[in-house]
């Protein structure tokens, strides 16, 4: 007999035991509630005796078991003493009453639709046409119980449909798994609710410090228009409105970061010179402290390996960030010293690396110390002191060294001056490096080919170029671009500047397209992009383009300036 067989075998007696006692005049219902007595029954009565025993021993188990018809009507036709002791109900007479003796009066009606839907989802599924279901019944004293219901289908020609069920009371376990899941949610709620909060801070602070240069831009432009009769006086509003723009767009890019940071993918494997790159920038902010006639002095001595593997983008801004905090917090005529070191190299070609910052400048207070790290933290001297910034400088560099997987740490005294040192394991390159095909033009004086869809970015920069001594030519999308260099002889152009959102043709596309051209002294043209575009997924694509530097929109003339030199060479 197989397994359905049986099944179908165990019910069918159990129900053709219960039609004899019946039709003998044994109230069936009243054997659950124990008041028929097995010795009311002669020896001649043995097949009913038996039969008697068997049932009642139904009653025995310790769990409910009951047996309903699965037709439309879903009528219990037994139910065993677990079953009125799950339900409070001392007689099945009772148990009847309370569930109108049918299955769907049994589960509480909040539950029916979803157990009825699930139970015949798991029949059809289920190859014994088994089914398990939890759901809530209400007691005779009204309180609510939890149940599991295992969960029988049997197709029977002799009786018909039905199901029998084994069940258990859950509830204990239940508010348990109820207390754990409220406790999870509540700690959710928590953690939304902070989010909401630095959400909000977030959002009053950067409206707040964001007004700030966008009023004295507002206002010194308006000045300068009231004196353009005094070129001097203009000159010097507009040199403010200038100042403001520079602060305004520090703040869009660092909040950029921020936000792309935490959303970025994994650090990237640049192949880099770690000493050159941090030469580099600290020869980008000397003029900075320069200014402030602050002595600055980089020690590279103790690196043994400079070439590395690691996120170029994010550690120059981690560096940045922190060489520009060091001159910008300290006064006048201080010192700012920069000092690289490595330490034993690790197996599988690894060194841990350490980067100190330190200056002579105006320190932190222990209190602030704690939170330097947090969004928006700003010590009370430095914003009255009249420092522009809006404390993320820290938060971001925080969230590279995480990324990096590493760590920074901060010595500070009031007056005496600060320390960041960050600490990164990373990857040594192989001793043989193969060099960079870096095609560098040779010329006398550097043709540029300028290519923007907007006529007034064109106006602007041409003019801004063409005074610095450069031969422009201009094209108005990524196509023309295209065009013009492919019917160009070699060194018509040195050096091309590419927009890259643009009609017709972007400028990812177009710098592809000369990379693909035949002639090498064409496709090998230095391209900067130029480009509003200022997230690191778009770098990264015009990295993929052959786009050797890509800066971001508004033009930052000193810094383009800067680039050019690096990749055109004049005679
Ligand atoms: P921001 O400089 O834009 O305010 P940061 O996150 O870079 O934001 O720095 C947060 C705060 O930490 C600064 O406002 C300043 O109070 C303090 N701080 C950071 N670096 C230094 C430093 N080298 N010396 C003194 N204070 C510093």
């Amino acid at each position: 007999m197989n397994e359905p067989e049986r099944e179908r075998h165990f019910i069918e007696r159990i129900l053709e035991l219960l039609r004899l006692l019946e039709d003998s005049g044994i109230d069936v219902d009243r054997l659950a509630d124990g008041s028929v007595s097995h010795e009311s029954f002669t020896a001649q009565q043995h097949d009913l005796r038996t039969a008697l025993d068997i049932i009642s021993f139904m009653d025995e188990i310790p769990g409910g078991f009951f047996i309903y018809y699965a037709n439309g009507s879903e009528d219990i036709i037994y139910a065993n003493r677990g079953v009125l002791r799950i339900f409070q109900c001392e007689t099945m007479q009772q148990f009847r009453e309370l569930t109108g003796n049918s299955f769907r009066g049994l589960v509480h009606p909040e539950d029916l639709d979803a157990v009825e839907e699930s139970i015949w989802r798991q029949i059809t599924a289920s190859q014994y046409d088994l089914d398990y279901v939890e759901y809530r019944i209400r007691r005779r004293d009204g309180s609510i119980r939890f149940v599991e219901d295992y969960g029988h289908f049997v197709h029977s020609p002799a009786v018909g449909d039905v199901f029998y069920v084994f069940l258990g009371d859950a509830t204990d376990e239940r508010s348990q798994q109820q207390m754990e899941q409220k406790r999870l949610l509540a700690e959710a709620l928590e953690k939304s609710n902070l989010a909401i909060q630095a959400k909000n801070t977030f959002l009053s602070n950067i409206s707040h410090d964001m007004r700030t240069p966008l009023n004295a831009i507002f206002g010194y432009t308006s000045l300068a228009k009231l004196n353009l009769h005094d070129p001097d006086c203009a000159r010097h509003y507009l040199e403010q409105a200038e100042i403001a723009s520079h602060e305004l767009l520090d703040m869009i890019t660092q909040v950029l970061d921020m936000s792309t940071l935490s959303s970025a993918a994994g650090p990237a494997e640049d192949e880099l010179d770690l000493c050159r790159m941090v030469e580099e920038l600290c020869d980008f902010l000397l003029p900075q402290a320069q200014e402030k006639d602050i002595l600055f002095s980089l020690d590279t001595s103790r690196i043994r390996h400079s070439r590395i593997y690691a996120d170029q983008a994010k550690l120059r801004q981690l560096v940045l960030n922190l060489i520009n905090n060091a001159i910008t917090y300290t006064n006048d005529g201080g010192r700012v010293s920069v000092t690289l070191s490595e330490g034993d190299e690790l197996p599988s070609s690894y060194a841990i690396y350490r980067i100190a910052v330190s200056d002579t400048g105006i320190g932190i207070n222990e209190k602030s110390l704690e939170s330097i790290f947090e969004p928006f933290t700003r010590e009370k001297n430095s914003t009255l002191s009249g420092i522009h910034g809006i404390g993320l400088g820290l938060t971001i560099a925080k969230q590279i060294v995480d990324m990096l997987g590493g760590t920074i740490d901060v010595k500070s005294r009031v007056g005496e001056g600060s320390t960041f040192t960050v600490t990164l394991r990373m990857r040594i390159q192989p001793a043989t490096i193969i060099p960079r095909d870096d095609t560098v033009a040779v010329k006398s004086s550097c043709r540029i080919l300028l290519v923007d869809d907007n006529e007034i970015n064109r106006e602007i920069e041409t003019e801004l170029l063409e005074r610095m001594g450069f031969i422009i030519d201009s094209a108005e999308n990524g196509q023309v671009a295209l065009d013009k260099v492919r019917r160009s002889a070699p060194g018509d152009y040195d050096l091309i500047i590419m927009d890259l959102q643009m009609p017709v043709m972007d400028g990812w596309r177009s710098s592809s397209e000369i990379r693909a051209l035949p002639d090498p002294t064409l496709s090998h043209i230095p391209i900067i992009a130029l480009s509003a575009n200022a997230m690191v997924s778009d770098r990264r694509k015009s990295q993929q383009c052959g786009i050797n530097v890509h800066l971001s929109k508004p033009m930052d003339l000193p810094q383009l300036l800067d680039e050019i030199d690096k990749l055109v060479k004049y005679r």
